[in-house]
């Protein structure tokens, strides 16, 4: 489960169909299963802490709950409540993937509640809105208008739904925010700790000079709303090195980490991105350059999602030097004379043309997930060598989860809230 002052979601783990041992009477019309089919599922919600949820279609394609499955789950869940008493248990009616109605019991009352919205993430990222979904957010149709002529209506109310958060408003971070404010996207969390310097002009997108000393995420902000598009926009202007920012990207129904050489925070992003099924699309560009000789401009970006192999699997994160960037600034200078840490590179190398480019090709990446255009399985890593116009993926694409990674784990995956926020490690000091 993951919560927030703004929302419950429910994260599916397991699924458990109901065995033919237990059906006993099944006709094109009717079914009828004894309750025995619940008995160890409940009990293994119990055991693992999770919810308990019943899911079901009706023979002639009505979708919503009918007054006999008011009666019977009321009692069910009443009995299931009983015996897990630290949770949510509820019930779920749909007959194809267009549409479903859900509902979580609440006990006290034994009254119902909405859930209004599913989201379906692996290879495209569906969200499927319930029978009785409140009106969607209004939407400007005459300045959006060649958005939707691109990509239909439907997507356009989509994206006006949609929450995305950008982890760094640097030169990657600001392009792919201006974009997505102009595209309409209805809610926006940025995250930056850093203040404009004059020499970040070069390539900041929504800056000017007379911006210096501002916080990066306040310029960026005044960007979007000048755009007048009823975007809402979250500013964090913290650190992402600790448990308490971590949690405010719970809402998030993406993410788009644009981070420098940060091996750490790519590390919480991962884990986060794991625990609560929120697509992470990581992305980085490197200057290839020799004796001063520049050979290539790499860009690179990666696609997580829980069904793939994660950073850690794909060698994105250096875990050495992420224990560098957890140690106190003492710790690592102790640490380094006596070779025992890390090295942390500084090569802020960085150029507007490049950053907006790659800022560019992963909101595409986006744009295909969300509209089922692309077999994400085959493009969840891409190197892109500009210079020598090659994109490769250095057999990223084929790989399996390792077996002691925490994306294979399955007490891992859509986890949500734990005693500790994401089961990690929070260091007090870092270098991130
Ligand atoms: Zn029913
Ligand atoms: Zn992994």
């Amino acid at each position: 489960m993951s919560e927030t002052p703004n929302k419950t979601a429910f994260l599916v783990r397991e699924v458990f169909p109901v065995s033919q041992e237990h059906i006993i009477f099944n006709s094109d019309k009717r079914i009828e299963y004894s309750c025995d089919a619940y008995e160890s599922v409940i009990k293994r919600a119990a055991n693992t802490g999770q919810c308990f949820f019943i899911v079901h279609s009706h023979f002639n394609g009505y979708v919503g709950f009918s007054e006999l499955d008011d009666e019977q789950e009321s009692k069910l869940l009443t009995c299931v409540w009983n015996r897990i008493s630290n949770g949510y248990h509820g019930s779920l009616v749909f007959n194809d993937a267009s549409t479903f109605e859900g509902r979580v019991f609440e006990p006290i009352s034994k009254e119902f509640q909405e859930i209004h919205r599913l989201k379906v993430v692996g290879n495209q990222y569906r969200i499927i809105s319930s029978i009785n979904q409140p009106e969607p957010r209004a939407i400007n149709l005459e300045k959006l208008d060649r958005n939707i002529r691109a990509f239909g209506e439907d997507m356009q109310y989509r994206m006006a739904e949609l929450h995305i958060a950008v982890i760094g408003c640097g030169g990657t971070g600001s392009a792919l925010i201006e974009m997505l404010g102009r595209m309409g996207i209805g809610t926006l969390t940025i995250v930056d700790h850093d203040r404009f310097d004059v020499s970040n002009i070069t390539r900041m997108h929504g800056t000017k000079v007379g911006d210096e000393n501002r916080l990066k995420t306040e310029i960026i902000s005044e960007m979007i709303d000048s755009f007048d598009l009823a975007t809402i926009v979250v500013e964090i202007s913290e650190r992402l090195d600790n448990a308490t920012t971590g949690e405010k990207l719970k809402d998030c129904d993406m993410i788009f980490s644009c981070l420098d050489d940060t091996n750490f925070t790519r590390l919480i992003l991962n884990q986060l991105s794991l625990f609560y099924y929120i697509p992470l699309i990581d992305m980085g560009i490197a200057f290839d350059s020799r004796n001063e000789v520049l050979h290539d401009v790499l860009g690179r970006i990666d696609i997580l999602t829980p069904d793939r192999a994660c950073l850690l699997c794909r060698d994105v994160i250096d875990m050495d030097a992420c224990a560098s960037e957890m140690m106190s600034p003492e710790e690592y200078n102790r640490q380094l004379k006596i070779g025992y840490a890390k090295e942390l590179k500084d090569d802020n190398v960085q150029s507007v043309t490049y950053n907006t480019m790659i800022a560019s090709q992963a909101i595409n990446e986006m744009l295909y997930m969300l509209l089922g255009m692309r077999d994400i399985h085959r493009n969840s890593h891409k190197v892109y060598k500009y210079y020598s116009d090659r994109i490769t993926n250095d057999g990223v694409n084929d790989l399996v989860k390792k077996t002691d990674c925490i994306c294979g784990l399955s007490e891992k995956l859509g986890r949500g809230d734990s005693d500790t926020f994401l089961d990690m490690y929070w260091p007090n000091k870092n270098h991130v």
